[in-house]
């Protein structure tokens, strides 16, 4: 049982936030599907008025995911970028954001195309070195963000040692936790001052819907941040808030699947003769081994390889049967992308390929299948690759 709950993770997944619908005993939170709500006289309402100021649906989901992450506030949004946009809201202009060198491209982008117009400016830095985060710590600087593993050469980043340089200078950390999930990382306890999700990933775990979460510890910072949900309105509808919780009651049993899976594979990988490298943080061998194991429960399901140089990336990729090509990651299915043309492909060529983004490297989410039909799958297409 972790610190500061009542219940163990396995139990807060299926009985956590509002627990079943009260007036019905219906073991399921209902759908609640409206706009508005009655009110019972002038100036006196049932605690809802509005549905972007306020849904049960939405509100069950957003109590369950404070609840993982170990935060007394949560927020759902209509997608992970809605999450991001919304925590970027919170700076003013004049205001600097530090960030992962490999963060995901669409924080990137709207940081470089959105609120640069908004005098918010960004720095990329690489989180993996204190010194050089401490360097970069001028005055403007207001929030430090990052993604840990990042994409796509799960790269590991310490955490708590950001947290607490950012805090030494009165800056707030910012963790995209989408890779590993609360299930395996709970970045709250380790320092930092907002989580966030894109929730279309693991917490979703089905491939069926787009959503974000933020959750935060501080009253001060949720209210801002509760402000700027209602004020600018991106909140997940009532649908897909259902949605989402029927999803994140599996979480647990979905992510030991999924990383069972991913250290099988990436232990077979690394025996293929046609596999130039193999990066998975759950190998003793990978720089960020160490910090993985001591600030998560597991090293996840996304792995990445390259293919050595005489195979052919496309015909591997076109080969694959189980295994599909999409973008996209956490999903219950396996997928495989090519972040060169896909995830990365608004990098030029040369920067992607001194940081190791190259043609031959391919990233796997890998699902929840039985991993032998996986290793198979994989096989075979290797076999058809060699030029
Ligand atoms: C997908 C993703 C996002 C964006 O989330 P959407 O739900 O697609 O808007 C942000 N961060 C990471 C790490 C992601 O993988």
């Amino acid at each position: 049982m972790a610190k500061g709950r009542m219940h163990s993770l396995n139990t807060i997944l299926i009985h956590g936030g509002i627990d079943g619908d009260e007036r019905t005993g219906a073991v399921n939170i209902p759908v609640y599907q409206t706009s508005t709500y009655k009110q019972i006289r002038l100036g006196e309402n049932t605690g809802y008025e509005y549905s972007r100021t306020g849904n049960p649906t939405r509100e069950a989901l957003e109590k369950l995911t404070a609840e993982l992450e170990q935060g007394r506030y949560g927020l759902a949004f209509a997608s992970g970028m809605a999450a991001i946009a919304a925590v970027f809201t919170l700076f003013s202009s004049g205001d600097k954001i530090l960030i992962s060198k490999n963060v995901y491209g669409g924080t990137f982008r709207i940081l470089d195309k959105i609120f640069v117009n908004f005098g918010i400016t960004y720095q990329f830095v690489d989180t993996g070195d204190i010194a050089e985060i401490e360097k970069n710590l001028t005055k403007e600087v207001k929030a430090v963000l990052v993604e840990t593993p990042t994409n796509p050469l799960l790269e590991v980043t310490d955490i708590a040692a950001v947290a607490e340089t950012a805090k030494k200078h009165g800056v707030l950390t910012i963790v995209d936790n989408t890779f590993m999930s609360p299930y395996l990382q709970r970045p709250l306890t380790l320092g930092a001052d907002i989580v966030l999700h894109s929730a279309t990933k693991y917490l979703g775990g089905h491939s069926d819907l787009i959503a974000g979460i933020v959750v935060v510890d501080q009253e001060e910072l949720a209210q801002k941040l509760y402000f700027i949900q209602n004020s600018t309105g991106g909140v997940l509808g009532p649908n897909d808030s259902f949605l989402l919780i029927r999803g994140i009651k599996t979480l647990g049993v979905r992510m030991e699947r999924h990383q069972q899976n991913a250290g099988k594979i990436a232990e077979w990988l690394k025996t293929k003769n046609w596999v130039k490298e193999v990066y998975y943080p759950g190998l003793p061998e990978h720089p960020g081994y160490k910090i993985q194991n001591r600030q998560a429960d597991g090293a996840g399901g996304m792995l990445t390889f390259e293919l050595k140089k005489k195979y052919d990336y496309r015909i591997f990729i076109n080969s694959l049967k189980i295994i599909t090509l999409a973008e996209s990651l956490g999903g219950v299915e396996s997928l495989i992308c090519q972040p060169a043309s896909m995830t990365h492909a608004s990098i030029p060529p040369k920067i992607r390929e001194r940081i190791g983004i190259t043609e031959n490297l391919l990233r796997l989410s890998v699902g929840i299948e039985d991993y032998e039909d996986l290793l198979a799958d994989i096989k075979q297409a290797a076999e058809k690759a060699e030029a």
